[in-house]
């Protein structure tokens, strides 16, 4: 069986994540810090801060940025349900807009016409690794004035252009930007997030609400010869990260840049054998833009049965997933007004499909893969076209 995704983890995690738990300090420490300091050089954000996971990091985002009740806050529906409920959980109303024509990021265009008084801040999701258009979200957040948060949950390792340079998904183009190490992701911390931003009272918010809302952090009373009494100026949370977690973070950092040149290979070779094959679509990547494929995600043309490829493919021994969801259609989501067409989000998530992708996956695996896809593809495309003549 060739799964879906694999994450790239071994001997030297294992070795970090024993070294953690033999040194006795166990959350939040060292290790914390340096994962902190090694992730803000690698995307050049002047603050990063670690978080439990992604969900968190936008919570504390979103708080950060003055989300509160009855605040409305521009995103797309076609994404992983947790940014919206996030926004709910600030009490914010989730404004969702559809996304681009031939893409699945939210539509600037969307977005800018959906801008009410009550607009607090735009949150966009650079999806399955793909950036969003920047340029364009951020001419729009600076001109009404909010604040543009970044769903990178996916997007370690991808790179954007903008006026003319290459940078770092993170390297803080938006306001705020929030990562996760979930294992489906590109690096992994089994769970984890950060968060990146320029605004240095952001990072010293995320460090107290973090940790209960307390004024010192537990490594500079335990270093200190004087005793500290912490306050608790904040209403905080348990959004630690542990010592473990960060280790294992580390070693996963020096891995990355062969994980997203691999990664692109496939895609790349991907994108070649998908022409030779009919009933699907490769997905586009704009001139601006380097994705690190966190999924590579396919469009069916229309009479192919989404869910009976899925069983065809798992029948000859493929995992595929169905392509990605939209909050709005969700039960949880069921009384929550749609003031939006979401036209295009809806028909991506019944017309697409996910295909295996992962850093191990050798030439041949990948071969499997179209292969099983083409047969697939001829078996459900035949009845059709007996039909029509
Ligand atoms: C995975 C994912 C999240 C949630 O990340 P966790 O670390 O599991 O909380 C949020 N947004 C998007 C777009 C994701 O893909």
């Amino acid at each position: 069986m060739i799964p879906i995704a694999k994450p790239l983890i071994g001997e030297a995690e294992a070795e970090a994540a024993r070294a953690a738990v033999l040194s006795g300090w166990l959350s939040q420490g060292a290790e914390v810090a340096a994962f902190e300091r090694e992730f803000a050089e690698l995307v050049g954000a002047p603050h990063a801060c670690a978080v439990s996971n992604c969900t968190t990091a936008l919570h504390l985002a979103l708080l950060a940025v003055g989300i509160g009740p009855g605040d409305e806050v521009i995103t797309a529906s076609h994404s992983f349900i947790a940014a919206a409920n996030v926004v709910r959980q600030c009490g914010g109303v989730p404004v969702f807009v559809d996304i681009e024509p031939g893409g699945f990021n939210i539509d600037p265009s969307a977005a800018a016409a959906a801008i009410t008084r009550r607009t607090r801040a735009i949150l966009c999701v650079h999806q399955i690794g793909m950036p969003c258009d920047l340029a364009a979200l951020l001419a729009i957040a600076r001109a009404h004035g909010i604040p543009l948060v970044e769903d990178a949950a996916c997007a370690i390792g991808s790179q954007i252009r903008l006026d003319g340079r290459w940078s770092a998904i993170g390297g803080v183009h938006g306001d705020v930007v929030a990562f996760s190490f979930h294992p489906r992701k590109v690096l992994t911390t089994g769970e984890g997030g950060m968060l990146t931003t320029r605004n240095p009272d952001w990072d010293a918010d995320f460090r107290r609400r973090r940790q209960h809302g307390m004024s010192v952090s537990d490594t500079v009373r335990h270093a200190s010869d004087r005793v500290i009494v912490e306050t608790y100026p904040v209403r905080g949370y348990n959004y630690r990260m542990t010592d473990v977690q960060a280790a294992i973070g580390r070693a996963q950092l020096s891995r990355l840049p062969g994980i997203v040149v691999r990664r692109r290979a496939l895609a790349e070779r991907y994108r070649e054998l998908l022409t030779g094959v009919e009933g699907v679509t490769a997905p586009a990547e704009p001139s601006w833009a380097r994705s690190n494929w966190q999924s590579y995600c396919v469009a069916l043309v229309d009479g192919v049965d989404q869910l009976a490829l899925m069983q065809a493919m798992l029948d000859g021994g493929v995992a595929i997933r169905r392509g990605i969801m939209c909050a709005h259609l969700e039960p949880a989501y069921k009384d929550h007004p749609a003031p939006h067409r979401l036209d295009r989000s809806e028909r991506a998530r019944d017309r697409t499909v996910l295909l295996p992708l992962f850093a191990q996956m050798t030439d041949a695996e990948q071969l499997r893969v179209i292969e099983v896809l083409a047969d697939a593809l001829a078996a459900l495309c035949r009845p059709r076209m007996r039909a029509t003549g």
